[in-house]
């Protein structure tokens, strides 16, 4: 069996306020990054009891390069760096099963932890065929290119629920945290929360074959909408069009096409 797991920062364990996710090399955006790293180990120790072969792990928050060398696991591969191609970096069809770690619900979910949409500063919002995602939808979809199933998803309650909405009751949702805010809820210790990602992952390998890859129509239409006239002034478009004052359409022939308005 071999996974590869999508990382992002906001809903990793013992993380609740942007001041730890925005700005890179402060002290509390260090200690986020080495909680992450908690996060990615115990979900490796759990693959590999479940009897995974390989397990890739890619550095998906921000700029995507926060992994910490000395703390990463010796029996996994890690994906980071800057300036990427693309989306899906070292992803194949020889992936069986996907995983999503530390991921956060959609913008303006209510007491969804650090809720965004791509952009935690712009307020962007995503809808494809008519359905507005977030990034677990997003995420999902590119792994669903490459038919690989999302087995597992951690991050708050929230985050969970989400999961379910759109991946299906299967996918085992690791819950680390309880938004009462957008910046504020009820965290566990890094030590109950690795162990439930480990316990989560032990499960998720189990249902595998129950799972399906995350698949929309295409070609499909898409629509990004900022939160005001002025930000939708400001953004340069590559390929989609203004529809209204906030609002750019776009039609995109793959999932590997979804990010690019
Ligand atoms: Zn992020």
């Amino acid at each position: 069996m071999r996974v590869y797991v999508s990382t992002d920062l906001e809903g990793v364990s013992g993380v609740c306020t942007f001041e730890q996710t925005r700005e890179r090399g402060t002290d509390l955006n260090n200690e986020a990054r080495r909680l992450l790293m908690g996060d990615v180990s115990a979900l490796v120790e759990g693959l590999l009891e479940a009897g995974a072969a390989r397990v890739a792990v890619m550095d998906g928050h921000g700029g995507g390069f926060n992994f910490i060398p000395e703390l990463m696991h010796p029996e996994a591969e890690y994906i980071t760096g800057v300036a990427r191609p693309h989306a899906a970096l070292g992803m194949d069809e020889g992936f069986d099963a996907g995983v999503l770690l530390g991921y956060h619900a959609m913008a303006g979910t209510e007491k969804g932890m650090l809720h965004h949409t791509q952009s935690s500063k712009s307020g962007n919002r995503y809808w494809y065929n008519g359905r507005e995602c977030g990034e677990i939808a997003q995420s999902s979809l590119v792994m669903g290119h490459f038919g690989i199933p999302v087995v597992m998803v951690t991050g708050d309650d929230a985050t969970c629920a989400e999961a379910e909405a759109f991946l299906g009751e299967r996918v085992v949702g690791v819950s680390v945290k309880k938004g009462y805010g957008r910046e504020c809820g009820c965290l566990r210790s890094p030590a109950w929360c690795q162990d439930a990602i480990r316990r989560g992952a032990v499960q998720a390998l189990g249902r595998v074959k129950d799972c399906e890859p995350f698949r929309m129509d295409f070609p499909m239409e898409g629509v990004l909408r900022f939160p005001d006239k002025e930000t939708a002034d400001a953004f340069q478009p590559r390929r989609s069009r203004r529809i209204d004052d906030t609002g750019f359409e776009a039609t995109f022939e793959s999932a590997l096409e979804i990010y690019g308005f």
